[in-house]
């Protein structure tokens, strides 16, 4: 059985003050699945000593163990700092930062060298969908983005349609279940069946409490990846309850 997993990813906010937020989530993470933090670096460190229940990630890492790269975190200080996952190919790192299919399989190698589980993401943008390429894209950033020694434990893979990020569109839970399904069976052609249908599946783009249930229910769908909905344990609990 896949262990359910909801991931906050907190993206580019946060200060000390909002470490707060993971005191309040402590009960919730009592619960069956898994509840999984990503805090922007500065404050993984104090996240991981305060997490308690909550597991605690990274947003993004280099593909290199270490060396002379300005600005860039490695997965070894991520796992250094008290994470346990990082996120990979976000749309906004894919757009704001040039990522490719390929560099997000090389980071996912550093991740798994370092002991991370990689979250790695996928999804279209609103033109891919409408012209009717979203399970060609899925299906080439799959390719490109995993690489051969995937298992369920090291990676994690999320559906985030860029259309749906931070814009409070979803899609229908019909669109959610294609997409999801194709991925299984993506997974099972060329990882085998023991170890894709170990893989967690994780929808994300704009999952709030109010639709949560709804899209929890939708076939290979294994939990959440939130964004906006995460920064408030207020918002954040109810939906790891829909989960639970
Ligand atoms: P959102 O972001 O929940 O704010 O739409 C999701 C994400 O980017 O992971």
């Amino acid at each position: 059985m896949r262990r359910k997993l909801a991931a906050g990813n907190w993206k580019m906010n946060g200060t000390t003050a909002a470490l707060e937020e993971l005191d309040a989530l402590q009960e919730v993470a009592e619960g069956a699945a898994e509840v999984l933090i990503c805090p922007p670096s500065t404050l993984i460190a104090q996240a991981a000593v305060r997490s308690g229940k909550v597991a605690i990630g990274g947003q993004d890492c280099h593909s290199a163990a270490s060396g002379a790269h300005t600005g860039d975190i490695s997965a070894l200080m991520l796992r250094d700092a008290g994470a346990t996952h990082v996120i990979l190919g976000h749309s906004e790192r894919r757009a704001d930062h040039g990522e490719s299919d390929a560099l997000v399989a090389y980071k996912a190698l550093a991740a798994w060298d370092a002991g991370l589980t990689a979250i790695v993401c996928v999804g279209e943008t609103l033109e891919q969908r409408e012209s009717g390429k979203t399970l060609d894209v899925i299906g080439k950033q799959l390719a490109g983005s995993l690489p051969d020694d995937v298992t369920a434990s090291n990676t994690v893979i999320a559906y985030e349609p860029v259309w749906a990020i931070g814009t409070g569109k979803v899609p229908t839970t019909d669109q959610i279940a294609e997409v999801h399904t194709f991925m299984r069976a993506t997974l099972v052609q060329r990882f085998g069946n023991e170890t894709a249908t170990g893989i967690r599946l994780l929808y994300g783009g704009s999952v709030k409490a109010t639709n949560a249930t709804e899209i929890f229910a939708v076939v290979d769908v294994d939990g959440a990846l939130v964004g906006g909905a995460s920064l408030k344990a207020s918002d954040f609990a109810p939906i790891v309850t829909a989960l639970n």
